[in-house]
């Protein structure tokens, strides 16, 4: 395993997760507007269509978490490699093995330890 070509494979992840998030907040902040449209306005009588749209702007909430965290996480391990303390685990220290990080490049624990990962 190349560290440089892990790094690519980082940066890579690191563009798609910043143009997911991207393309989330616009329409994220349509969806604000129109959660707020529809709290202002006291004559909805269809509140089947009121609650599919706050539901639609949770969902969105709920993405943005989730993207924001990978990104944190590829960003640290980014830093990481700078470092020069990529591919070991957190935990134990003990190298983390090339067909893990291949398989997660952003990987922080060996596979004893991905539980506590996870967690
Ligand atoms: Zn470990």
């Amino acid at each position: 395993m190349k560290i440089e070509e892990q790094k690519e494979r980082l940066l890579e992840e690191k563009k798609i997760l910043l143009e997911e998030l991207k393309k989330i907040s616009v329409k994220d902040s349509k969806d604000k507007y129109s959660a707020k449209e529809v709290l202002e306005n006291n004559d909805v009588n269809d509140l089947e269509d009121q609650a599919l749209e706050l539901a639609d702007f949770d969902n969105n909430l709920t993405i943005t978490t989730e993207l924001q965290k990978q990104l944190q996480e590829v960003e640290i391990t980014l830093e990481k490699i700078e470092k020069g303390e990529y591919g070991y685990c957190e935990v134990c220290g003990e190298k983390i093995s090339d067909q893990r990080l291949m398989v997660l490049p952003s990987a922080s624990t060996c596979r004893e330890h991905m539980e506590i990962d996870v967690e």
